[in-house]
C-alpha cells in the first residue's frame, strides 16, 4: 500500500506557512509504508530534527483498484474516513525547499503517518465527505480546528487527480492536507483528535 499526501489544500495552512499563491491543481507526495503509526502507539520525536510538526489531516482509505479516474465516478473509491496525523520535520523540510531537494528525510520517516485505530463508514455518518468537522487538541487544548468544506480540492478532485499519475490501490491511505495551527510537539505532549465529536486518535509523545 502507498500513503499518498495531499499539500497545500486548506488556505489558512496556506496563509501560515509561506503566504504563497493557492495552488491550481492538487499538490501531492508520497510516505512510504514504515512511516505508519497504528493503533495510537505512542511517537517518538526522531533525533535528526529539532522541529517536528503536527499536521492533522482527514485520511480517506481506498477501498478499490483504480487508474485515471474521471470525478463523475471517484466517488465509488471510497466509503470510509478516519484521521491521521502528517508529522513533519520542518526544519529538514524548509533546508530542502530552499535547495530544492527532495524532502522524503523531512516528511516519510518512519512513524510520520500516525492513522486512527479506526474509520467511520460515510453511510453511518450520513453527511458528506466535504462536510466534516474535525479537531485536535495537544495537552488538552485545541491546536487545530478543521471542516472539509474548507479544503481547497475536495476528495473527488484529489482521487481523480492522483489517480491520473499512478494507480489506486485497495488500502491506500489519502492525507487530504492540514488546515491552519500546525505547530511543534514534544516529549511528554498527549496528543488526541475527533471528527464529528468522536475521538479518533489519542497517544503520547516520546
Ligand atoms: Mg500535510
Amino acid at each position: 500500500m502507498k500513503i499518498i499526501c495531499i499539500g497545500r489544500n486548506y488556505a489558512d495552512h496556506i496563509r501560515e506557512l509561506d503566504g504563497g499563491p493557492l495552488p491550481a491543481e492538487p499538490v501531492f507526495f508520497l510516505k512510504p509504508d514504515t512511516a505508519l503509526l497504528r493503533n495510537n502507539a505512542p511517537f517518538y520525536v526522531p533525533t535528526f530534527s529539532n522541529e517536528v510538526h503536527y499536521e492533522t489531516e482527514l485520511v480517506v482509505r481506498i477501498n478499490r483498484v483504480g487508474k485515471a479516474v474521471s470525478e463523475k465516478y471517484a466517488r465509488r473509491y471510497y466509503d470510509e474516513v478516519g484521521l491521521g496525523i502528517d508529522f513533519t520535520a520542518r526544519d529538514l523540510q524548509r533546508h530542502a525547499v530552499a535547495n530544492g531537494l527532495p524532502w522524503e528525510n523531512s516528511k516519510g520517516f518512519d512513524g510520520s503517518a500516525a492513522v486512527s485505530p479506526v474509520f467511520l463508514k460515510l453511510s453511518d455518518l450520513g453527511t458528506d465527505i466535504q462536510r466534516l468537522r474535525f479537531e485536535m487538541s495537544l495537552n488538552g487544548e485545541v491546536k487545530q480546528s478543521g471542516d472539509t468544506a474548507q479544503m481547497i480540492f475536495g476528495v473527488v478532485k484529489l482521487i481523480s487527480y492522483v489517480s491520473r499519475f499512478m494507480m489506486l490501490r485497495i488500502g491506500d491511505l489519502l492525507f487530504t492536507g492540514t488546515p491552519a495551527g500546525v505547530g511543534p510537539v514534544k516529549p511528554g505532549d498527549h496528543l488526541q483528535a475527533s471528527l464529528l465529536g468522536q475521538t479518533l486518535l489519542d497517544f503520547d509523545i516520546k
